[in-house]
Order: structure tokens, then sequence, then C-alpha cells
């Protein structure tokens, strides 16, 4: 099969013509359709005529159309030998589409802009004080208590709403305003590309879109106009510059393992090649989701190379979260790293991943699954989400019952002795190359919420509930994820007690269930400013996060299951002790020498150093991590 190495696969407009270029190598003959609309069930609807594409070397097709065609709608039309009738499809490298992602759109991408695009930046974030916030575009902005004007709950500019505050209060920020003040650092959004799982022409549609229909265009559900293509990218380009203005990196969930039908455009325009077969014929099933994309592929490893590099040039995407990143191998994500290194801040892009599948693929011989064992060869900044802190720290989400550090399962305080290293002594089979590779964490949008699996595990049905126990293993959570070595990240609402009322696995909805109650949070005003301490001790003490390669933490000999590490202090002067104390009850233990003073005391947390100096026998309460500074 000949590979294409150029750029320009789509529709390339210009004002008084439009190349389209498709890469279709088994093809005999291919038509591009041209429509005046998304779909034939709108206004103006009509077939304004169609073009032959002509071989133009490596496989690629190419039709130059006079005329200004932004705006307007095509299909690509493949005639294979052996069969009489032509198959349409979509463009695998459509930039715009109409209605639920049928017809592709030709766009003047530069035109498609909110006001002041040109000037939009990636924000400046220093490594070591990273910290991703997972949420959804509906999730986020549709509770009528935050303030979002109701035209843009669920929407891309729910996230451009100026100044919402809860019922009105200016006290009590809410949404983007409430987040810029919370000290995370990156915004992670779940699906963004356009996906199938929603009806875009039913405004109570809700999924989470883990269904990828169209790679390079933003979903349209989100938009306030899903039947004019240029209405999503220009919506979407203004909830990311929204996102800059306060501060923040977007990072974007990508999902290159699988599409939401086999029978996709990109299967539809090479049949056979994209999708992972088994010697009979038959689809491989590793995600879960019916196929499985052929990374290993060139073709298909260009794809995904071209996608992330299009969201970082065209969407300023601060990151890519790869969904099911062990159904794809080693070597893509490599060249995906190194493709997006070569843009103007690109090393800062971040990249991580899920470091599993969904179940058994059939990648070809050779090719690498970039998963833990992959770490050898994958660059040393692509990381993966840490299952083996996140189960120590609130115990396994495949079973509700079970207990970890924070709620009972004392024992796992072994396996927090290598995750405050980032698991970098190789203790679980695998060698992380740095810190920043391994994504320290104890909720994701898969699974139950920190606070659901806390009752659950303690019990308890009453989810909304509010209890002090719970409260304390909540803050505990965060203080063990956020002292130790890595990337932290947190689901959104973590902070404030975030409850789906037990619900694991809510990706079908319903919203009420899934969006963020603003009310809670700031009924949990006291939790979050918690996490807002804990986020500003790890921007003011760089050592806590081994971005810098700062040395190990030094283990502190600690009765029981408690676990106590000290950090040098990155600029010289001084030291960080951390503890973590698992017991119900107050602990009692040994400082190393010198005067400390809190800057956590397991309820209370910040950069400032408070409380009286303290030498040898401490005191921790009850289910804490308290951490002290000696200057
Ligand atoms: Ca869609």
């Amino acid at each position: 099969m000949p590979a294409y190495t150029g750029r320009d696969l789509g529709a390339n407009w210009q004002r008084d013509y439009t190349l389209f270029k498709l890469w279709a190598p088994t093809a005999a003959a291919v038509r591009v359709i041209l429509y005046a609309t998304g779909s034939d069930d709108e206004p103006g609807a009509a077939m304004l005529g169609s073009a032959i594409l002509h071989p133009a070397g490596q496989g690629v097709w190419q039709a130059r159309v006079s005329g200004n065609w932004d705006g307007r709608y095509y299909v690509y039309a493949l005639q294979f030998e052996g069969s009489d009738q032509e198959c349409l499809t979509a463009d695998p490298y459509a930039r715009a589409c109409g209605i639920n992602g049928q017809r592709s759109m030709v766009i003047d991408l530069d035109a498609a802009a909110p006001e002041g695009w040109r000037q939009d930046r990636r924000p400046a974030i220093p490594p070591h004080a990273r910290a991703v916030w997972e949420t959804h575009v509906a999730d986020f902005t549709a509770d009528p208590a935050g303030g979002v004007p109701e035209k843009w709950r669920g929407k891309y500019l729910g996230f451009t709403a100026p100044d919402t505050c809860l019922d009105g209060d200016p006290s009590k920020p809410t949404c983007l305003n409430y987040l810029k003040q919370l000290g995370v650092t990156h915004v992670q959004l779940m699906p963004i590309f356009d996906f199938g799982s929603t009806d875009e022409t039913d405004p109570a549609g809700y999924n989470w879109g883990y269904d990828p229909v169209n790679y390079n265009v933003p979903e349209g559900a989100y938009s306030t106009d899903p039947w004019h293509g240029e209405v999503r990218v220009r919506e979407c380009r203004a909830m990311i510059a929204a996102i800059h203005r306060a501060g923040l990196g977007v990072v974007m969930d990508v999902v290159y393992n699988h599409t939401y039908h086999a029978d996709s455009c990109l299967e539809r325009t090479v049949p056979g090649y994209y999708c992972r077969r088994t010697p009979d014929g038959s689809l491989t099933n590793g995600s879960g989701c019916g196929c499985d994309m052929a990374s290993e592929r060139t073709m298909m490893r260009k794809y995904i190379v071209d996608s992330c590099l299009f969201w970082a040039r065209e969407y300023h995407v601060d990151g890519f979260r790869f969904d099911l990143m062990a159904l794809i191998d080693a070597e893509t994500m490599n060249a995906v790293r190194a493709a997006l290194d070569t843009l103007p801040g690109g090393r800062e892009i971040l990249m991580y991943g899920e470091p599993w599948t969904g179940g058994g693929t059939c990648m070809a011989p050779g090719a690498r699954p970039a998963d833990k064992g992959a770490l050898d060869v994958l660059d040393e900044r692509i990381g993966f989400f840490c299952d083996g802190t996140r189960d120590a720290i609130k115990g396994s989400v495949f079973d509700a019952g079970s207990k970890g550090y924070v709620n009972g399962g004392m024992y796992y305080g072994v396996r927090l002795l290598h995750a405050v290293d980032a698991w970098r002594d190789g203790a679980d089979g695998f060698r992380p190359k740095a810190s920043g590779q391994v994504v320290q964490y104890a909720s994701a949008h898969d699974n139950y919420t920190l606070w659901d699996k806390l009752k659950l595990a303690a019990g308890r049905k009453d989810f909304a509930a509010v209890q002090p126990d719970l409260l304390a293993q909540n803050r505990m959570a965060a203080g063990i994820y956020l002292t130790c070595h890595g990337l932290p990240f947190l689901l959104s609402g973590e902070e404030f007690a975030r409850t789906k009322l037990g619900a694991p696995n809510s990706y079908q909805g319903p919203l009420s269930v899934n969006r963020l109650d603003w009310r809670r949070a700031w009924q949990l005003e006291e939790l979050v400013r918690y996490y807002r301490g804990l986020f500003a001790i790890r921007r003011a003490y760089p050592e806590l996060s081994g971005a810098a390669g700062e040395t190990a933490p030094i283990l502190l000999a600690t009765p029981g299951w408690m676990v106590g590490f000290v950090l040098e202090k990155a600029d010289g002067n001084g030291e960080l002790a951390v503890l973590y104390n698992p017991e119900p009850t107050p602990q009692q233990a040994e400082l190393p020498g010198g005067s400390w003073q809190y800057l956590s005391d397991g309820a209370t947390a910040g950069a400032v150093p408070f409380g009286e100096a303290k030498t040898g026998q401490i005191i921790l309460a009850p289910t804490s991590v308290t951490i002290l500074v000696r200057r």
C-alpha cells in the first residue's frame, strides 16, 4: 500500500478554488459530490454538482474545483473493483461537517474564529505546579443555579459566560469563575471531537462521547447551531480562548483507539485497512466498542499524528489524554510527541493516557502496545494513569466495598511507600523515566466518584449526606496524591464531595446526575478550601512534584501503618516533612531534628506556614495528611 507523506489531505479551501485530496489507494474511481447543506432535511437543500478526482501519486486522488466553496458540504463517492455500486463517505480529514457529521464541509478556518483568536496564547504553566481537573462540557455548564445563561447551558459558550456565580451572589463564583481560583492548572475536557452517540438535533441528548465520528471536527451538540459547520468551530475555539484567559490549559481527551461504528469514514475510503482484524478476517475488540484502529499501520499512524497536530495548531490545545492508550503502539505515541515538539511551545504540550485496553487486540508483530511495559521505549514526556496509586488510596475500582489506605485498608501503606516516589523504584515491574510520567489520582470519570466510593466502602447509601469521618478520608486522599511525585489529576467536583448517587458509569446520563452541582460546591466550601490550600502548597514547593528531577523522598521510620517522608527543598533552604496517618484515632510520630511549622494539619492547608513551632514528638490528627516545613 503506497503511503502519502504530505500534510494536505482533506478539502483545502482557497477563495477561488478548493483542492480536494483523499488517500484511497484501493479505489478504482473517486468523485466529490457537493451540496448546499449538511443534510437533505433542512431549508435550501440541493445538490450543487460533482467533480472527478484524479490519481496524484502515493495513493492520493485529487480535484481542484473552481469557485468559493466555504460553507458548502460534500461527500466522496468511491468505486472499487468488483462492485458497480458507489460507496459514499464523509471525508476522514474533514475540518468541519454538517448535522450529525454525515457530510463534510469546506471551511475557511481563519474566518471561523471568535474575536481575539489570533491573540490567543497557551498560558505558561510551571511544570511543578501542574494539576489537571477533568470535566465534560455539559456537566460543567448545565446547573441552572450556576449562573450560565440558559441558551449557553450545556454548550461550549457556557465557558465564556463572565463572572458566573451561585444564585446571583457574586461572592460565590461558579464555572470558570470558580475554577480560576481553585489552583488547578489544566482543564481536561471529555470528548469534544464529533461523536456519534448524541443526536445533534435533540437538545436533550447526553453522552460522554467516547465514540468518534469525525476526529478533526468539534462535536455539534455543544454548539448553539449544529447545522452550520462553522459555528461549532468558532464556539469551540471561543471556549478554549476563555479557558486560556483564565490562565488555564486545555487537555483534550482523544479516542484514537476505535470509531463509533467499524463502518467509519476511514474504513469506507480504504476498506479493511484502518481496523485491526484477526487472521480469519473478523474485527478485533480490544476497545470493548466493536473495533480497534490499527495505529501501527503507516497511514493510521499518520492520521493520529496529523490529527493531534491539527488540534494543537488550529485549536491551541495544551495537552492530549489518550483513551485506552495501550491499544496504540508505542512508536505512534512517540511520533505524536516528536511532531508536537516541533510546534512553538510544543514541548510543553502534555501527553498521557490509559496504559490499558478493554480487551484483547491483534497488534501487528513487532509493534509494542503503549502500556507500562513499554516505558523503556516511550518518550519520558508521555505519561500514564497510575491505577496502583489510585487503588492503594481508596480500594479497587472494580469492587465497591473494598477499602484503601484512607478508609480502613491500612496495609496499603506499603504500596504508598512506592507511590510517593512515583513508582520509580521499579516495585511493580515498571520503571518510569521521569516522575511527570506518572498521573497520580484518586478519581476520574470512570467508576465511582471518590465520595461515592468512600460511601460504598463504608456501607452507607446516603450519598448526599456529609459526615466528618468521610470528609477526613476525602481530605486525606487528596493529601496523598498531592504530596506524591508525579502529575496530579482529579475528577471535577472531587473537591466538593461530588456524588453521582452511586452511579459508576453514567456515560448515557442523565445530565441531572452528571452535572456539577454548584450549590454543593458552596455547601462543601471548607473541603474546597482544603484542596485549594494543597494546590497552593504544590505551587509554592516545587520539590513536591519531582518535575525538575529533585531527589527522591527520604522515608522516615514511623510506627504502625503510618507513612512519613522528608523532601529537601529545591531552593536548598530547608526541608518538607509529610506524614500520613491512616488510623481513625490521633497518633504520635517523631519529627526529624529542627523546628517545624504546619503547611497542612490535615484539616487546614496553605502555602504560608502556620501554628506554633514543633519539635520532637507531634500528634497527627485521625485520618490525615500532615505537611510541615523546616527552615
Ligand atoms: Ca456528533
